[in-house]
């Protein structure tokens, strides 16, 4: 099934503005790639299995030197129970065990709730499967769920439910009190949750981030996907997983293998050796370094007019861009592009309609260096400003 042309458009919002951005050789805020540097322990695990001539297919679900790592770090991290030899898949990334869980387990035609605003391949997933996404809009500057109005929207063709928390683009963090709430009506209508856990280390000011599969009530209705991208800074390796309960894990496996055979061999070796050997410190380091970063950015957009919605968690800052000239969101990422020489993301890409107009997102995973050299090209629009729009 194909994508409507205003799908397509909404989903190439990040390469036009990455495209744009190059052309004036400004700073590209727009794309969430991690140029930090990725940790020697997880780099040498690769070259070691390259060498060692770990070049073949491994089992559909994952070697079992990374089941075993992740079914210890789900019990230590998250609090889930997950049996290494049945209930993990190591697939393509978080996106690759996402859609194999979702082809796996969503008929066509069968409806999943989907928060706003939300991570556009999400809403891709779910038109590319031929299920109907119910949306169920979140508000800044808290983006709390009304869930008198999620339950009115789901009818007996309601299969699930997707989370992501930390969220991408909102920073939201899912509360203990949040899941309990989702959980029982998960419950009522028998609802799936599919969790996209890929932030899950990405917490600021001492928020804990909590699994919807950690809740006893939730944890045989959900499957809970992540991975290593953003952690490891590894997102062209390839390397997510999900975990669930056995009968759904077997068919979430015969799809992944249909899919990729397997993830990438010598990259799996490379990722249980970084699971296995980096202490706590690094995990605590990250959300240290980051949190640094969203303060620094959050400061400067307040400075120049655009009020940020500072973020629990995640790497990226929705803002506040009715400053900015233009009577769209497409058109202000332009206009900010055109005067201050920096990209950032529409606000319409993460809406089914036109709510998210008066928004820009900025990433902030970049190296200092590229954030200051941003800071100053946003902060040149204050003197031109003048009070006029910009
Ligand atoms: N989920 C979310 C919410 C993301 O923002 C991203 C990256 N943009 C991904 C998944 C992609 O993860 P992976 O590289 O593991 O497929």
């Amino acid at each position: 099934m194909g994508l409507s042309i205003s799908e397509e458009l909404a989903q190439s919002y990040i390469r036009i503005m990455s495209i744009e951005c190059d052309k004036v050789k400004g700073v590209n805020l727009s794309q969430g790639i991690c140029d930090i540097e990725t940790p020697r322990e997880v780099m040498e695990g690769a070259k070691n299995a390259i060498d060692a001539g770990m070049n073949y297919y491994t089992r559909y679900d994952g070697i079992p030197e990374l089941r075993a790592a992740i079914s210890k770090k789900l019990k230590a991290h998250n609090g889930i129970s997950a049996d290494p030899e049945t209930e993990i898949i190591a697939s393509g990334g978080a996106t690759g065990a996402l859609f194999s869980a979702m082809l796996a387990l969503v008929k066509r035609e069968e409806e999943i709730i989907l928060f706003e605003p939300y991570y556009g391949y999400h809403l891709h997933t779910l038109q590319a499967i031929g299920a109907k996404p119910l949306f169920v809009r979140t508000s800044p500057p808290d983006w709390k769920i009304d869930f008198e109005e999620l339950e009115r929207k789901i009818t007996p063709k309601t299969r699930g439910i997707i989370i992501n928390t930390p969220s991408n683009p909102s920073g939201k963090i899912f509360s203990k009190e949040e899941l309990r709430a989702i959980s029982e009506i998960c419950a009522r209508h028998d609802l799936i949750v599919f969790t996209d856990e890929i932030y899950e280390y990405f917490v600021y000011d001492g928020k804990k981030h909590t699994s919807p599969a950690s809740l006893p009530e939730l944890a045989d209705r959900t499957v809970t996907v992540s991975g290593y991208s953003k952690t490891y800074s590894i997102t062209g390796w390839r390397i997510g997983y999900c975990a669930c309960k056995r009968e759904w894990a077997e068919r979430i496996g015969h799809i992944n293998d249909l899919l990729y055979v397997c993830a990438p061999s010598p990259l799996q070796w490379g990722v249980a050796a970084g699971m296995e050997k980096l202490p706590d410190s690094f995990y605590r380091r990250i959300s240290g370094e980051y949190q640094k970063k969203r303060d620094r950015m959050c400061e400067v957009l307040d400075e120049i007019g655009m009020k940020p919605f500072i973020p629990n968690g995640a790497y990226y800052v929705l803002a506040d861009a009715t400053s900015i000239e233009g009577k769209s969101s497409p058109e202000k990422a332009m206009n900010l592009l055109r005067s201050a020489g920096v990209a950032a993301v529409p606000g319409r890409a993460f809406y089914h309609d036109d709510a998210g107009d008066g928004l820009l997102r900025f990433c902030f995973a970049k190296k200092d260096g590229d954030l200051e050299q941003a800071y100053e090209k946003l902060f040149s629009l204050k003197g031109e400003k003048n009070g006029k729009k910009i």
